[in-house]
């Protein structure tokens, strides 16, 4: 449900409603568009009735909006939303790029993949400190020393860094540490986890399931804004389909559908849609052309020696060449 304020509204006007909606449990939002103001309901709103709400002089009308994402939806909020995280933006024409190793596996490799990328021109640093891994024998990551080793990384280079959460048992270290925290596809149904994750009220970076549609997406990146957190980036990284000539496939189209339903920001995540680090490039591309906001590549030093997904990995030198092509691809937009 969305209230829609009278020009002129004053503050003491609109405070009575605020501390209605709280006293019935609803998530309230103010959306100030150039010329309209309006509060957005999330929540059970079906205690509420419309009759109460069109009794407050400064409510113009009310709509109600069908989809289940309302805070996530384009709707609640009509405008691009623009996240400033440790410097950095993204969405609303701001594109940001997050490189780095699958997992961190020593001080010298993320050291020097991030001093690599940086130079390249990233935004941000993603790494793995814990790993979710199909095979329990695999290298898990190295937890807390690999988040403490991205920090160091961070400091040296400036770069907020961007690490995946799967466990609550790491809720504060995460809180502490993490600029941005990942959920991953893996997790992106962890009602729970994306519950906790969104109290704690920082960015978070959400990966579409394996197998989860868009609506699906969505309904995940609510729970964490239903949570407390407003700064939620989406993220395609391929979904499971009948194809097995690459790791996932790649929708792209989910660029498109996804800005046209909802005002976070989206990135794409090639490295886990491809599997193969030559079909990277390509696919930054298609995703930079489609209006993704940023990318998330994974990038590694010594691919053929690395602990996890090295096969996806692009090495520096190529990352630097995709980095340049990205850059020209959004010229070529930005001027069309
Ligand atoms: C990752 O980004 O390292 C990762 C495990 O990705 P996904 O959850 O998309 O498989
Ligand atoms: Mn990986």
């Amino acid at each position: 449900m969305i209230v829609i304020l009278k020009r002129g509204t004053q503050e003491r006007e609109v405070e009575p409603i605020y501390k209605m909606l709280e006293e019935c449990g609803i998530i309230a939002q103010e959306i100030t568009g150039e010329t309209t103001r309006m509060i957005g309901m999330a929540g059970d709103t079906s205690g509420i009735s419309e009759d109460s709400i069109l009794c407050f002089p400064c409510v113009e009308r009310i709509m109600r909006v069908q989809e289940p994402y309302k805070l996530a939806g384009r709707k609640f909020h009509p405008e691009e939303s623009v996240f400033d995280i440790g410097g950095q933006k993204i969405g609303g024409g701001h594109f940001a790029v997050m490189a780095g190793p699958c997992s961190v596996e020593s001080e010298e490799q993320i050291l020097a993949i991030a001093a690599a990328v940086k130079d390249s021109g990233a935004s941000f640093l993603r790494g793995g400190a814990f790993k979710p891994r199909t095979s329990p024998y695999a290298f898990k990551g190295l937890g807390l020393e690999g988040l403490e080793l991205l920090v160091m990384a961070k400091r040296k280079t400036g770069m907020p860094i961007v690490t995946e959460i799967m466990s609550s048992e790491y809720l504060d270290a995460f809180a502490e540490l993490a600029d941005v925290i990942q959920i991953g596809a893996r997790n992106m149904q962890n009602f729970t986890l994306l519950s906790q994750v969104g109290a704690l009220k920082k960015p978070v970076l959400l990966k579409r399931g394996l197998s989860s549609t868009i609506e699906e997406l969505l309904m995940a990146a609510e729970y964490i804004m239903a949570g407390g957190s407003s700064e939620v980036i989406l993220c395609e990284r391929g979904i499971r389909t009948f194809e097995t000539a690459t790791r996932n496939t790649l929708d792209v189209s989910a660029v498109p559908v996804l800005k046209a339903k909802s005002h976070l920001p989206v990135v794409i995540d090639p490295s886990h849609a491809t599997g193969y680090w030559y079909y990277v490039e390509p696919m930054a591309l298609a995703a930079t052309a489609a209006g993704a906001d940023g990318l998330m590549l994974e990038v590694h030093n010594n691919p053929e020696l690395a602990l996890c997904d090295g096969a996806q990995s692009v090495t520096p030198q190529v990352f630097h060449r995709i980095m340049n092509k990205v850059g020209r691809v959004r010229e070529a937009i930005a001027s069309s």
